[in-house]
């Protein structure tokens, strides 16, 4: 349940949101047109579509038309212009499951993968623990040695990306666009201070800083 299908033909975006999701642990595959995102979104090789509106060859819609009128139930997420109404309308009408308005952070747009993915089946995640520290992702709650610690949302995020990749050196660049979205100035050291406030509430030791490449959450546990 974690083949994601991005339809999007801004690289910028589909690149972004291809990163986010693979350290995710999703599995996704980006295609740049209609014709061939239609084509991918009926190959029954995909749990969930990312649709853009804006695409060469066949608009958003019309895949999405085409996709419903052939009976398939593949959850679609649509990528609407944030001022446009008629789009948003248009695209749950047009049978989406749900719509995110560009431009949108990459967790808000997680959060909806998530969503739409949720099965029975497969147990989801809830706990993820490294050394002394527990984030709670439901109650979105982070605990030290047992006792809780208030994390804002933005820490819990950043936090949150660093547990689910343990020893995997993250840039700067990542953190950005994961946690605070690709509009984000990239000169901005928002990264740096952030990191600062989880060493401070979370354990001095655990995030490592690399130099010149990011940082990584020590795969030793103290
Ligand atoms: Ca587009």
């Amino acid at each position: 349940m974690n083949r994601v299908l991005i339809v999007e033909d801004e690289t910028r975006i589909a690149a972004f949101v291809e990163k986010g999701l693979r350290a995710n642990g999703f599995t996704p595959t980006v295609v740049g047109d209609g014709i061939s995102g239609l084509g991918h979104a009926m190959s029954g090789e995909f749990d969930l579509v990312v649709l853009d509106v804006g695409l060469p060859g066949m608009d958003g819609f019309t895949v999405l038309r085409r996709l419903r009128q052939a009976r398939s139930q593949l959850p679609v997420i649509i990528l609407t212009a944030r001022d446009s109404v008629t789009d948003t309308v248009a695209a749950l009408e047009g049978g989406a499951d749900d719509y995110m308005p560009k431009p949108f952070k990459f967790d808000e747009l997680l959060a909806r993968i998530r969503l739409r993915l949720r099965s029975d089946r497969t147990p989801e995640v809830t706990m993820l623990q490294h050394g002394p520290v527990g984030l709670d992702l439901r109650t979105r709650r982070a605990s030290v040695d047992g006792r809780t610690v208030d994390l804002s949302a933005r820490e819990f995020a950043l936090a949150e990306i660093f547990w689910r990749n343990p020893g995997q050196v993250l840039s700067r660049e990542q953190l950005l666009s994961h946690v605070w979205g690709y509009d984000f100035d990239p000169g901005s050291n928002v990264v740096d201070v952030y990191v600062g406030y989880l060493r401070r509430k979370l354990g001095a030791d655990l995030i490592e800083t690399v130099r010149g490449m990011g940082y990584r959450l020590s795969a030793s546990t103290p």
